[in-house]
C-alpha cells in the first residue's frame, strides 16, 4: 500500500500567513519558510508582530474564514484519494486550517498547535515534535508503507528526501537550484504524472 503525503499552503491552499499580511497591511507577515528556514526563528518573529499589533487567534481566523483551496486542489485530492491513502503534512496549526480543510473533503491532517490566554492572543505555539514531516514519513516506512511525498519549501525537502519518491510542486526557484534531485511539478496534471510515474518506479 502506498502513502502519498503532501504539504499543504503552497500545494492545496495558499500562504495563510501571506493573506493575513495582506488583509491587515502588515508587510512584515509576509515572510514565510520560503525566506526563512529556521522555522522556530520565524514563529517566535510572528508572534512578536502579533502581539505588537494587538491582533489575536479571531483577527486570523476571519481572514482564513475567506480563503479557498487553490483553484483545482479538491478535485486533485478527491482523484488522489482514490487510489492512495493521502495524508497532509503541514507546519500550519489546527486552530487555523479547520476551515480550509473542509474545503478539501477532511483528509487526515498532521499539524500542530496554537496557544491564545484568555483574550485570544496568541502567547506560544506547540510543535508536535521537531521534524515531524519527515519523523511522519519515517514512520510510514517502519509500518511497510511506500511512500510519495510532495511539497513546495525548503521545510519540504527532509521529508521528500526521507519518502521513496519526492516531488516539489510550485516551488521557488533558489528551491529548485538547491534541491536539483527531486522532479518539478508546475501544476496538478503534471503533479498527477509524476505521482503516478513515482507509483509505478517505487513498488507496493
Ligand atoms: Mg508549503
Amino acid at each position: 500500500m502506498q502513502i502519498v503525503c503532501l504539504d499543504l499552503e503552497g500545494v492545496l491552499v495558499p500562504e495563510i500567513w501571506i493573506a493575513f499580511a495582506e488583509r491587515t497591511g502588515i508587510p512584515e507577515l509576509r515572510r514565510t519558510t520560503r525566506d526563512e528556514p529556521d522555522y522556530d526563528k520565524l514563529m517566535k518573529y510572528r508572534l512578536g508582530i502579533l502581539a505588537e499589533k494587538k491582533l489575536g487567534l479571531p483577527d486570523i481566523q476571519d481572514v482564513i474564514g475567506g480563503l479557498s483551496p487553490l483553484p483545482g486542489a479538491a478535485e486533485f485530492v478527491d482523484w488522489l484519494r482514490r487510489d492512495f491513502q493521502v495524508v497532509i503534512l503541514s507546519d500550519t496549526f489546527y486552530e487555523f486550517a479547520a476551515p480550509l480543510m473542509k474545503q478539501l473533503g477532511s483528509p487526515t491532517l498532521f499539524c500542530h498547535r496554537l496557544e491564545a490566554d484568555g483574550s485570544g492572543m496568541l502567547v506560544d505555539y506547540h510543535l508536535r515534535m521537531p521534524d515531524q514531516k519527515r519523523e511522519a514519513v519515517k514512520a510510514f516506512k517502519a509500518l511497510n508503507f511506500r511512500t510519495i511525498a510532495a511539497g513546495d519549501s525548503y521545510n519540504d525537502t527532509a521529508m521528500l528526501g526521507e519518502a521513496n519518491a519526492g516531488i516539489l510542486f510550485c516551488p521557488p526557484d533558489n528551491v529548485v537550484r538547491e534541491f536539483p534531485q527531486f522532479p518539478v511539478a508546475r501544476d496538478y496534471a503534471v503533479l498527477k504524472d509524476e505521482i503516478l510515474a513515482a507509483s509505478g518506479r517505487i513498488g507496493e
